[in-house]
C-alpha cells in the first residue's frame, strides 16, 4: 500500500542549525508518526516517546535513524488467523524536507554516498528535535546498495550489518558535515554500537584509523552511552569477521580487535557497545540486575522506561487534565494531582474511551462487545516469551469464570516477524480457541495489524491490561504504562516494569512466576476469578482503582520523568556523586542467579 496525505507534506527546506546540539541519540527505528512505518514495535516507540520528551522538555538533542522506505510490514491474517505481509511503501521526498547535505562513507570495499530527511519533532511549547533519516537510494551507488535503507528488520545478516554500519559510521559523518559535535551519543540499543568506530575515524582523520590510540579509545568512550533494551539472545546482533571484513574493511576491523571489542570471536553489536560507552543501562531495575549479571565485566545501571503522555493519553481524558490540572503537559509531576479529581469523572472519562474501542471492533470484525462487560487487552510483538496463548492454556476454565463473573471480552493483537514461524503458528492457535466461543459468556477477538493507531486504542479503552511474559525477558515493557495513563490498571507477571509500578490491589494485580506455565495460567485464572472480577463489579472501588493508575504510575512511567533521570545519571552526571550500579547488588547474590 501507499500512504495516504502525510499530515507534514510540503515542509519547508529551510535548513537547520545543529551546531550546538549536546545530545545525539541513534535508534534503528523510531516510531515519528502514525503515518510512517520506520518502526516495528516497543524499541521504536520509545524512541519516538524519548524525543517527544526531549521537545517537549527543550533538550538540546538531535537524532538519527533510517529512513525505511518500505518500511516495516501491514499485517493481513485470513480466517484461520494466517499472517501474510505486504510492504508499506513511503516517500520521503514527497513528505519531509532534505537535510541538504550528502556524505560519503567506504564500506563493502567501495564508497556509498548518504543524504538524509529530516523530521521535527516539535515540543508542547515549539522547540524542536531534528531528527536525521539516512538514506541511501541515491543514483551513483551501487544498485545493491540503493536497497540498503529501504526494509527495517529485512534481509539477512549481510544486509542488517550494512544497515549498522550505515547508521553508525553515516549517523556521525553526518552530524559532522552539519557542524555538530555532541558531547554525548546515546546509542539506543547495539544496534548503533558502530557510531563508536565513526567517533574514532573522525577523531584521527585525516589520519588513517591506525592511527588511534588507547587514548582516543578512551576520549570516545567518555562520550558515549549504551542502553540494552533486552536479555533474549536473539536481540543481540552477532556478525562473523568474515563479514566484519567484508562490509567495515580492514581498517575498521583492526580498531576494533586492537581495542577488545570482538566477543568470542564474533563482532557483537552489545559488547562494542559496552565497550566504548562510559555510562550503560538497562530499562528498568529487574532488567539492570540481569544485565549486569550478563556483562559482570562492566557496571550495567538502570534507568526504567515511561511512555509520552501526550502521545497515549485519550483525547477525552487530555481534555480533562487540560481543564483540571494544565500544567501536566510540560511536567507530569501533575499527574498525581489527578487525587483532586472525583473517581466518578474518571471512570466516566474512561467510558468514552471503551465505546470507542467496541465501535472500532465492530467496525474491523463485526464483532458486537458489550460495554458492560469486563474487557481484558493483550498487544504486543508475537514473540514466543511474550506468551500471548498463556491466558488460554485452559479455554475451559476461561468459559467457567466467565460464567460466573457475569461474562468476559479479550480483545487481542500483534504481528509475527515474517520469518518467525512459531509466532505465526501461536497468531493461528489463538484463532482456533476465538473460533470455538459462539453464544459463549467469553468472546476471543484477534485484531489484525498491530501498530500505533491500534495501540492507542487498546490501551485507552480496554478495562484492564493482560501480560504474561516469561520472567526475566521482558526487559520493561511499556503498553501497561500507556494502559495506567489512561486509568487501566495491569494483571501482569511481575517481570520489568511491573516489579516497580505493581500495588497489588490498587494499581493492579501480580501473578507469581513458576517454573511450570501451567501453575502459572492457573494463577492468572485465580486472579482473574477472585480478585480483578470483584473489584471490578464494585463500581466506587473500580473508580477508584483507575485514579490510583493515573495518580501513582502515571506520575512515574513517563518518558519526561526517565529522561530527567538520563540527564541527571547518564548524560550530564554531577563529576562528584557517581551513579551506583548494580555490581554491588549482584555482587551480593552470587549464589542467586536471577537469570536462570
Ligand atoms: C507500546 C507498543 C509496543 C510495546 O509494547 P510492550 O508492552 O513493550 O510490548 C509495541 N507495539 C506498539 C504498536 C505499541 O504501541
Amino acid at each position: 500500500m501507499s500512504l495516504k496525505s502525510p499530515a507534514f507534506a510540503g515542509t519547508q527546506s529551510t535548513p537547520f542549525d545543529i551546531t550546538d546540539r549536546k545530545i545525539a541519540y541513534f535508534s534503528m527505528e523510531i516510531a515519528l508518526s502514525k503515518t510512517l512505518p520506520t518502526y516495528s514495535g516497543g524499541l521504536g516507540m520509545l524512541a519516538g516517546d524519548t524525543l517527544r520528551s526531549a521537545a517537549d522538555t527543550g533538550l538540546s538533542m538531535v537524532a538519527i535513524s533510517l529512513v525505511h522506505r518500505r518500511g516495516y510490514f501491514e499485517q493481513h491474517l485470513d480466517h484461520s488467523g494466517q499472517q501474510t505481509e505486504s510492504e508499506v511503501r513511503w516517500s520521503p521526498e514527497t513528505t519531509l524536507p532534505s537535510a541538504g547535505q550528502t556524505v560519503t562513507l567506504t564500506m563493502q570495499g567501495r564508497e556509498i554516498t548518504l543524504c538524509a530527511w529530516r523530521f521535527d519533532v516539535v515540543g508542547v511549547s515549539g522547540h524542536i528535535v531534528p531528527v536525521f533519516l539516512l538514506d541511501s537510494d541515491l543514483e551513483g551507488n551501487d544498485p545493491w546498495d540503493r536497497r540498503l535503507t529501504d526494509h527495517l528488520y529485512g534481509g539477512d545478516t549481510y544486509y542488517r550489518l550494512c544497515q549498522e554500519a550505515i547508521l553508525g559510521l553515516g549517523g556521525i559523518h553526518l552530524l559532522r558535515a552539519l557542524g555538530c559535535v555532541p558531547e554525548v551519543c546515546h546509542m539506543n540499543e547495539g544496534h548503533a554500537a558502530l557510531l563508536s568506530i565513526g567517533l574514532l575515524e573522525a577523531r584521527v582523520a585525516p589520519a588513517p584509523l591506525s592511527n588511534a590510540t588507547e587514548a582516543d579509545a578512551e576520549a570516545v568512550k567518555q562520550q558515549c552511552i549504551f542502553t540494552t533494551h533486552t536479555p533474549v539472545p536473539a536481540g543481540h546482533d552477532k556478525f562473523g569477521l568474515d563479514q566484519m571484513m567484508q562490509v567495515l574493511g580492514a581498517d575498521r576491523s583492526a580498531a576494533i580487535e586492537r581495542f577488545g571489542a570482538l566477543h568470542n570471536d564474533l563482532l557483537n553489536m552489545t559488547y562494542i557497545a559496552l565497550r566504548f560507552s562510559r555510562y550503560v543501562n538497562g530499562v528498568s531495575m529487574l532488567h539492570g540486575k540481569v544485565s549486569q549479571q550478563m556483562f559482570p565485566e562492566y557496571p550495567v545501571h538502570s534507568i526504567t522506561n515511561g511512555v509520552h503522555a501526550a502521545t497515549w493519553i485519550s483525547q477525552p481524558f487530555q481534555d480533562l487534565l487540560d481543564k483540571e490540572i494544565p500544567a501536566w503537559r510540560c511536567d507530569n509531576q501533575y499527574f498525581r494531582s489527578v487525587y483532586g479529581i472525583e473517581p466518578e469523572v474518571i471512570e466516566a472519562t474512561h467510558q468514552i474511551s471503551k465505546h470507542r474501542l467496541l465501535h472500532t471492533v465492530q467496525q474491523r470484525t463485526g464483532v458486537l462487545l458489550d460495554p458492560k462487560v469486563l474487557t481484558l487487552g493483550f498487544a504486543r510483538r508475537v514473540a514466543t516469551y511474550k506468551r500471548a496463548s498463556l491466558v488460554l492454556q485452559s479455554p475451559q476454565r476461561l468459559i467457567e469464570i466467565a460464567e460466573r463473573i457475569g461474562g468476559l471480552q479479550i480483545l487481542m493483537a500483534g504481528k509475527s516477524h515474517p520469518a518467525d514461524n512459531a509466532g505465526k503458528g501461536l497468531i493461528r492457535d489463538i484463532f482456533a480457541v476465538a473460533s470455538q466461543l459462539t453464544n459463549s459468556p467469553l468472546s476471543i477477538v484477534y485484531l489484525e495489524n498491530y501498530d500505533w493507531e491500534l495501540g492507542e486504542q487498546l490501551t485507552n479503552g480496554v478495562d484492564v491490561w493482560l501480560n504474561t511474559p516469561l520472567r526475566p525477558y521482558e526487559a520493561s515493557g511499556t503498553s501497561g504504562m500507556k494502559a495506567a495513563l489512561n486509568g487501566v490498571p495491569s494483571l501482569s507477571v511481575l517481570d520489568g516494569w511491573w516489579v516497580e509500578g505493581c500495588a497489588e490491589n490498587i494499581t493492579g494485580w501480580a501473578i507469581e512466576n513458576c517454573e511450570d506455565e501451567a501453575i502459572e495460567a492457573e494463577r492468572v485464572y485465580d486472579k482473574l476469578e477472585n480478585c480483578v472480577a470483584p473489584a471490578f463489579a464494585d463500581k466506587p472501588r473500580w473508580a477508584r482503582l483507575r485514579r490510583h493508575c493515573i495518580a501513582i504510575n502515571g506520575a512515574f512511567f513517563n518518558t519526561h520523568r526517565m529522561l530527567g533521570q538520563y540527564v541527571a545519571n547518564a548524560y550530564f552526571p554531577p563529576s562528584v556523586a557517581k551513579a551506583v550500579s548494580n555490581q554491588a547488588i549482584v555482587d551480593d547474590q552470587t549464589e542467586q542467579t536471577i537469570l536462570a
